[in-house]
């Protein structure tokens, strides 16, 4: 058994391109007269295309407004191969299946790319959900498993994302030029573009006083083309990135992410995680198993000094929380001793998540009124925990690392004092899609657990709040949604 468990499932990919074309006095096709249709010829007519229709009769009631808004030209024809000459793009969209397929069977290859109405299969490409804020633009696909699902998180956007942005990305179009022609190192622009849009400067944009803003762009532009406000010091954000599922990340987390040149990440953080860093950003795999240790301690906070030092900013992503056996402390100590700036962002503990999913309070009124976390693996020798402690009645026991020696455990705890009927847990993989919870007692969770081949890694609770869980179970995910990552289904796990 490895504690660590298996490899993380590769990051999920799509077939589809994502980019936005220029069709500005481009030609484009549509074909078919429907609503579909019509929302198309708006979109091109948007874009400045010069949109043809092609079909013998046009749903009145969408396009006659339509007509009124936008210049497009109706051909009451099918059109022929040689129409699509010179087309960007071509839509089929009669509202009639049958008709679609028999149109692109005979325009396939004419020129353009095609896309056919609800045909992801018979598509070249295919349309995002839009959020327009002009020139702000976000393009929402689902790689056309579920446009609807686009669409709700479309509309999430559209309350996140308020409609001065658009004013505001204007506003920065407009000043880019002046801006790159002042600064000339790219990551002197991006620090500088930072303080200008996280900072007073947007503030001005988006209360629309283009004046104030102008002004106090261009003096603060003078400021750090004189190397006045050029950060010479990097910084380091220490983060927690939770038990392993993105969705459990925090907001400062996620916007740290965006925000740092290099991301030092191990073993336990799951890919979905590090890819959420900016895309520029270098990623350093800095994996730690217990025996073989990729990078020592001593090595990593050294790299966090120098990178540092190299005017950078370096986050390190760790599992769960970092200051809860994570050796976070440790690896900034040194840090601290050099003058070099760091925060600390908690994350969600693999303790908690596991509680939460498994649905096993560590608290709780009528059962423990303390919960203790402790680190099942010690240096090697025999396991040194304050026993007095941890066999106290009305708490819960956490521990980290425990699965390599859980019999041996399990058998302390009943040596020192406790009840063998005492309930205990042990949750591998908690909180991610292929969690699985093994429940027992002291007396026999270290055979269950065996029995069910758990690979880690895994928390274990122990204390009379594990029977609460017959109650409030309510985390099983879908075993079709899990990944290649899966165990089949064995004895005593739940
Ligand atoms: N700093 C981390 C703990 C690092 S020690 C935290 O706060 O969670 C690594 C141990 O954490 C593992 O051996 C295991 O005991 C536990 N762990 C981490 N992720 C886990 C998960 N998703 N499910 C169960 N245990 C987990």
């Amino acid at each position: 058994m490895s504690e660590d468990g298996p490899e993380p499932a590769a990051a999920a990919t799509t077939p589809y391109l994502p980019l936005f074309l220029r069709a500005s006095g481009k030609k484009a096709a549509v074909v078919g007269g429907s609503v579909v249709a019509a929302r198309r010829v708006e979109t091109l007519a948007r874009a400045g295309a010069l949109v043809s229709v092609y079909a013998p009769n046009l749903d009145e009631e969408e396009f006659a407004p339509l007509g009124e808004r936008f210049a497009f030209t109706h051909v009451a024809r099918e059109p022929t191969r040689d129409d699509l000459a010179g087309c960007l793009v071509c839509y089929v969209a009669t509202g009639d299946n049958a008709a679609d397929e028999r149109l692109h069977a005979a325009l396939a290859g004419a020129g353009p790319p095609i896309s056919v109405a609800d045909r992801p299969d018979l598509s070249d490409f295919i349309s995002p959900s839009i959020l327009d804020r002009s020139p702000l633009v976000v393009a929402v696909s689902t790689g056309g498993a579920s446009p609807m699902l686009g669409r709700m998180l479309r509309a999430r956007l559209e309350t996140l994302i308020p409609a001065a942005y658009g004013g505001l990305a204007a506003f920065a179009g407009r000043m880019r030029a002046q801006i790159n022609d002042k600064l000339r190192s790219p990551v002197a622009r991006r620090r500088f573009w930072e303080r200008v849009l996280d900072g007073p400067i947007a503030e001005l944009a988006l209360a629309r006083n283009e004046p104030a803003a102008v002004a106090a762009l261009a003096e603060a532009l003078d400021r750090a083309a004189e190397g006045g406000e050029g950060p010479s010091l990097g910084e380091v954000y220490l983060v927690g990135a939770g038990p392993g599922d993105a969705d459990l990340l925090t907001f400062r987390a996620l916007r740290l992410l965006q925000k740092a040149d290099v991301v030092l990440y191990d073993r336990l953080v799951d890919p979905s995680i590090v890819d959420l860093a900016r895309r520029e950003a270098e990623r350093i795999y800095v994996g730690k198993r217990r025996a073989d240790h990729t990078l020592p301690q001593e090595e990593i906070s050294d790299l966090l000094v120098r990178l540092a030092r190299e005017g950078k900013r370096v986050l390190r992503l760790k599992g769960g929380d970092p200051f809860i056996f994570g050796r976070g402390g440790e690896e900034i100590e040194k840090l601290a001793e050099h003058g070099i700036p760091f925060q600390v962002c908690p994350g969600v503990t693999a303790a908690t998540a596991c509680a939460a999913y498994a649905g096993i309070p560590l608290t709780h009124r009528d059962h423990a009124q303390a919960c203790v976390f402790v680190t099942g693996h010690g240096r090697d020798g025999p396991l040194d925990l304050d026993w007095e402690t941890l066999i106290r009645p009305g708490q819960t026991v956490a521990i980290y690392m425990g699965l390599d020696r859980l019999e041996e455990l399990t058998q302390a705890f009943v040596a020192r004092g406790a009840e063998p009927a005492l309930p205990a847990a042990i949750i591998d993989n908690g909180a991610r899609v292929n969690q699985r919870v093994v429940v027992g007692t002291l007396a026999d969770l270290a055979a269950k657990a065996r029995a069910a081949n758990l690979r880690g890694p895994t928390i274990v609770i122990v204390g009379t709040v594990v029977s609460l869980r017959d109650k409030l179970n309510w985390y099983a995910p879908e075993r079709a949604a899990q990944g290649p990552r899966d165990l089949p289904p064995a004895e005593g796990a739940q």
